[in-house]
């Protein structure tokens, strides 16, 4: 997320350039967070498709909304909260219509322009940068949202162990679950709108069907808010490329501004089969030091554990 607060600090400043690297950086931010997702051992964050596939689960050639290339969608529209049970499942059937197999951020840039050029001419770059902050912003909520259920199966609920979250760590399982644990939960408080049944939950209750409303529900805003933070990223260059063909800049990094270029350069990797290197240390397989939190809590848990069997 840093690398998202700096693209709105360069906007505010109006640094092209500053704006530019710190793009670059936040793309590459998302793919590292992605892989993670997919190769980490946590079930709960498991992500199994790219995130290409990710990003068209909202966009699959359209506009998430009113599905419709150019998005024909309304500003208040945009703004409804309306009840998405219904359209992930058919946004999916869009999605599988085409490969998101080996995409480019230029078929990306392709795509977003197609759908939303009219919105994207429209906004200024500010209003632009200030939609990705918020997406930004619900992604790091998805994400604390999600982390509340680590310790998920030590609790042993019926039907929430580990072949349920594998379930829902392909986009296909997660889209076919939430739909199904959403209608079950409106009907159970015969509430017409998910939203609405959502707030009815009561947060105290091992219920495996509220737990995994809960869950499911967490997992798909991490991947929904992760697709529109991209889309967004996206919208910031389309609106610098649109800005660029109309103001003289003379800048080479800005005008020949191209993410991928940027991070073939910065990680030394000029061609598909030369290995990228750390920026920092240097190394193909990065040996910077770094000491996560969480094993300066087990540190520290441990130290009190001997300090306490020493108490006389
Ligand atoms: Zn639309
Ligand atoms: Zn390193």
């Amino acid at each position: 997320m840093a690398h998202v607060s700096t693209v709105g600090e360069a906007i505010r400043r109006t640094n092209y350039r500053d704006l530019v690297q710190s793009a670059a950086h936040a793309f590459c931010w998302m793919c590292c967070y992605v892989g993670k997702c997919s190769n980490g051992s946590d079930h709960l964050f498991k992500i199994s498709d790219n995130l290409s596939d990710i990003v068209a689960l909202k966009f699959p050639g359209e506009c998430g909304h009113c599905i419709k290339s150019p998005c024909r969608c309304s500003p208040e529209e945009m703004d409804e909260d309306e009840d998405k049970d219904a359209k992930y499942p058919q946004l999916l059937e869009r999605k599988k219509n085409n490969s998101y197999k080996d995409r480019s951020i230029d078929n990306w840039l392709f795509d977003f322009w197609k759908i939303y050029s009219g919105q994207i001419h429209l906004q200024t770059l500010e209003s632009v940068g200030f939609h990705l902050l918020e997406e930004a912003g619900e992604e790091a909520k998805a994400v604390r949202n999600l982390i509340q259920f680590r310790g998920i199966l030590e609790a042993n609920i019926t039907g929430v162990d580990e072949a349920y979250l594998k379930h829902i760590s392909s986009i296909e399982g997660l889209v076919t679950e939430y739909s199904t644990t959403m209608s079950e939960l409106k009907e159970r408080y015969d509430k017409p709108r998910t939203k609405d049944a959502m707030k009815d939950i009561d947060l105290t209750s091992n219920d495996p069907l509220l737990i995994r409303s809960r869950i499911v529900k967490a997992k798909m805003d991490f991947v929904v808010e992760l697709a529109d933070t991209f889309s967004w990223l996206c919208a910031v260059q389309l609106k610098l490329f649109e800005i660029l063909t109309h103001e003289k800049i003379d800048d080479s990094v800005v005008t020949e501004f191209h993410i991928e270029e940027v991070l073939k350069d910065r990680y030394e990797s000029s061609t598909v089969e030369q290995p990228m290197k750390c920026y920092a240390c240097e190394h193909e397989s990065c040996e910077c030091l770094f000491y996560p939190a969480i094993e300066l809590v087990a540190e520290a848990s441990l130290e009190a554990a001997a300090e306490e069997s020493n108490k006389p």
